[in-house]
């Protein structure tokens, strides 16, 4: 089977690298997978793309024109693939549902802890000799109320982790967890989560439903001084909105580890470029607000177990099998 791997980052190619890939024949590409570079995939069986390819209908047009049939992508996450058109299009597409919510829920921790005790200005001033605290001062986790919407595979190991800060939880999803409830989590409504947490992290897959889910609504519904922690999909939140509520006070801090725009920007080494995009400009002024680059499924676990899922995704499929893993457009 000949596979093309788009957006091919060195640590991508160092970790194929490490196992053997028969019977896969890989070409990879630096590239990420959009509407001018779907052309390189011609000849290929299989595509292998990561959350910021585009998977579009035109492009998708362009891989079924070019012999590909299926899609692999290397991460949970199927919003960039359009479903419908890949099915009309006769592409399977699959995915590696779990990899380490381990990593992602930790991940949202840091940001918290970051946020509150102000580890990055810490660690600036003091390299610069600046010993003095004012501006540092946070606040005891214990006793505060976080809320957790969504609490699939992430959000169940963030409240486990959680547990042992002596916060309260509570916990907002449009299919509440039996594993989550039989724990003791407390699940209550959107706007009552809104009204009484001093935390809120995203743990939901970006849908219709959830697309701007924080909106200027949700952030009026909000504690004065809340902190949001976004580890999801940049599009759950409303960025504009959010500037809005940190403009005036209403948001206490924000971390961020995607961003609605994130497309253009995340994954790149933008250091010696002018950074086009106005509204990310802005996020990056308010001292309060800290962005990672989509960076929270990174740990050498996770990477390991997305290499392994998507080459036994694609084996199998290889082998004669029923491609695992296959998102369809109906589950979609
Ligand atoms: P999951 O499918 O196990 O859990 C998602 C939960 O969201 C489910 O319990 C589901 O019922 C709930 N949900 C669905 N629609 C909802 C809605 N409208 N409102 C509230 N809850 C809703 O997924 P997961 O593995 O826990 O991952 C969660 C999300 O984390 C993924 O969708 C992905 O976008 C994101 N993610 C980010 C990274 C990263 O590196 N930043 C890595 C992996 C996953």
């Amino acid at each position: 089977m000949k596979l093309a791997v788009f957006s091919t980052k060195k640590w991508v190619k160092e970790s194929f690298s490490r196992v053997d890939t028969a019977p896969l024949e890989i070409v990879y590409f630096e590239a990420a997978l959009n509407e001018e570079t779907a052309l390189l995939a011609r000849d290929n069986d299989a595509v292998c793309v990561f959350v910021n390819d585009v998977v579009n209908a035109a492009v998708l047009r362009e891989l079924a024109a070019g012999g590909v049939k299926t899609v692999a992508l290397r991460c949970a996450g199927f919003n960039n693939v359009d479903l419908k058109a890949a099915e009309e299009m006769g592409i399977s597409v699959c995915r590696v549902p779990a990899y380490s919510p381990y990593a992602v829920a930790e991940h949202a921790l840091g940001l918290i802890m970051s946020l509150n005790r102000k580890y990055h200005r810490a660690y600036s001033r003091v390299r610069e000799g600046n010993f003095s605290l004012d501006g540092l001062m946070g606040f005891d986790l214990h006793g505060k109320t976080v809320g957790v919407i969504g609490t699939g595979k992430i959000g169940r190991v963030f409240i486990d982790i959680l547990s042992g800060f002596g916060v309260n939880i509570l916990a907002y999803d449009a299919y509440p967890s039996p594993e989550a409830k039989a724990k003791g989590v407390q699940y209550v409504s959107l706007e009552r989560l809104y009204r009484e947490s001093d935390i809120i992290s995203l743990h939901c897959p970006l849908t219709h439903e959830t697309y701007h889910l924080i909106n200027s609504f949700a952030i009026e519904t909000m504690k004065d001084g809340v902190m949001l922690i976004n580890t999801s999909r940049g599009p759950l939140i409303d960025t504009a909105a959010v500037i809005g509520g940190l403009k005036s006070g209403k948001i206490g801090s924000v971390g961020l580890d995607v961003y609605e725009e994130e497309g253009d920007l995340f994954f790149e080494d933008l250091s010696d470029e002018v950074i086009q995009d106005d509204t990310f400009v802005r996020l990056q002024t308010f001292p309060n607000v800290l962005i990672t680059s989509h960076q929270a499924f990174f740990t050498k676990e996770a990477v390991d177990n997305i290499r392994d899922t998507t080459f036994n995704n694609l084996r199998a499929l290889a082998q004669g099998e029923e491609l695992p893993n296959k998102v369809s457009w109906e589950k979609g």
